[in-house]
């Protein structure tokens, strides 16, 4: 018998979050019934359960940042047990035969596409795929993540399985460590998270704030020197000095300010998705240095796991707010004004409230 799961869903793109329920699937013999404690909420949920990117699929039920613990298990399951503490991100599924599965990118899948957590072709069901605003789930093992995080950090652990692996992977990828100077570009969950990764990874970092209130806070999150990128003097002041530059931000803007500031050959790694284009960079910019502008997708789930793991030994967790899901509209009203100190994490027990 599947289990009625109670959520929070979007029936429009212009209806606020309400009271919603479902069936979850029983546990096939490679999945893992998860009852939710905590889910944290990313700028993606807001994009795509007010439709600014389009293609979301009604009732939308977003959340992809999910802690909680097994309920239980399939009969094939060997990664987990019964009572464990586990994680789930953006993603449940995937060919798994691709180059991309095989190298464990699944993110990159290049037959089906990876199957997002919410607002996926679900080929179970058939239909598409409803996220962790919910107070269960059912994912196959593959795409459970094992948590080593104490219990009383748990709550700012989801946060991880989203904004932590999406600033891990590019920050691992285009090498930030020591002698290596990194920008992290908006202060919200993403960036907050990229800035205490990349100085645990041990490079200098530089935090971009639109916020002249967030300067404090970017030293404490751990970097070694802040720039408000609305003063042009201050920005003046790095020019060609970066050997990386990731971008957080979650709204359009002028690219060419951060081009400027890298040395050659350096990129600036986009990870924000607005709802609208940014305005085309100045390719003279990147002509002159070879430099680079390049894009990042979350992160394969061999290095989701190695992120939390690199976490859990560095103390490393996010800075969040807990709120009752009864007050996600608010939270989202506040991400839209940059107003985040620095994620929104859902406790799900007052789902049941
Ligand atoms: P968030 O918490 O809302 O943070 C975004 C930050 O960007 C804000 O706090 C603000 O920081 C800055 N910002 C906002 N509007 C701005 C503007 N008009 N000009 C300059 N800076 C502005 O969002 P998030 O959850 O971190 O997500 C960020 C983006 O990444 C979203 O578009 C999300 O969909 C996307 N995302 C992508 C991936 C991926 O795999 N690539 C994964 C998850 C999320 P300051 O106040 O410091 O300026
Ligand atoms: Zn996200």
């Amino acid at each position: 018998m599947p289990s009625q799961a109670k959520a929070f869903a979007a029936q429009s793109a212009t209806t606020p979050l309400a009271p919603f329920s479902f069936e979850r699937r029983d546990p096939l013999p490679t999945d893992v019934a998860i009852d939710i404690a905590y889910c944290g909420v990313c700028h993606s949920d807001l994009h795509t359960a007010r439709g600014e990117w389009h293609g979301t699929v009604f009732p939308c039920v977003p959340g992809h940042e999910i802690v909680g613990r097994v309920t239980a298990i399939g009969d094939e399951v060997t990664k987990f047990a019964v009572g464990d503490v586990v994680g789930v991100g953006c993603m449940v599924d995937s060919c798994g035969t691709c180059p991309s599965c095989t190298d464990g990118e699944e993110q990159y899948c290049t037959t089906t596409g990876f199957v997002g957590t919410y607002n996926g072709r679900d080929r179970h069901s058939g239909g598409h795929t409803l996220g962790g605003y919910s107070d269960k789930i059912v994912v196959d093992q593959h795409f459970v993540l094992k948590i080593a995080h104490a219990e009383p950090d748990l709550a700012a652990v989801a946060p991880l399985l989203c904004a932590g692996i999406t600033t891990y992977s590019p920050l691992k990828h285009w090498g930030a460590g020591p002698g290596r100077k990194v920008g992290v570009v908006g202060l919200g969950g993403l960036g907050h998270m990229g800035v205490k990764i990349a100085a645990a990874m041990g490079a200098h970092v530089v935090a971009f704030t639109t916020s002249p209130s967030k300067i404090d806070d970017a030293k404490t999150l751990g970097a070694h020197e802040v720039v408000v990128s609305r003063n042009p003097d201050e920005m003046a002041a790095h020019a060609g000095s970066f050997d990386m530059i990731l971008n957080t931000v979650a709204a359009a803007h002028d690219l060419d300010a951060f081009t400027s500031l890298l040395k050659r050959d350096g990129p600036l790694v986009l990870v924000g998705v607005p709802e609208h284009p940014h305005p085309s960079p100045n390719v003279g910019n990147l002509i002159f240095q070879r430099r680079a502008i390049a894009g990042s997708l979350i992160g394969g789930i061999a290095e989701t796991q190695e992120m939390l793991d690199f976490c859990a030994e560095h103390g490393l967790t996010a800075d969040i707010e807990m709120i009752p899901i009864q007050q996600i509209e608010a939270a989202y009203d506040r991400m839209v004004k940059s107003d985040v100190k620095y994620r929104f994490v859902i406790d799900m027990a007052s789902l049941a409230g």
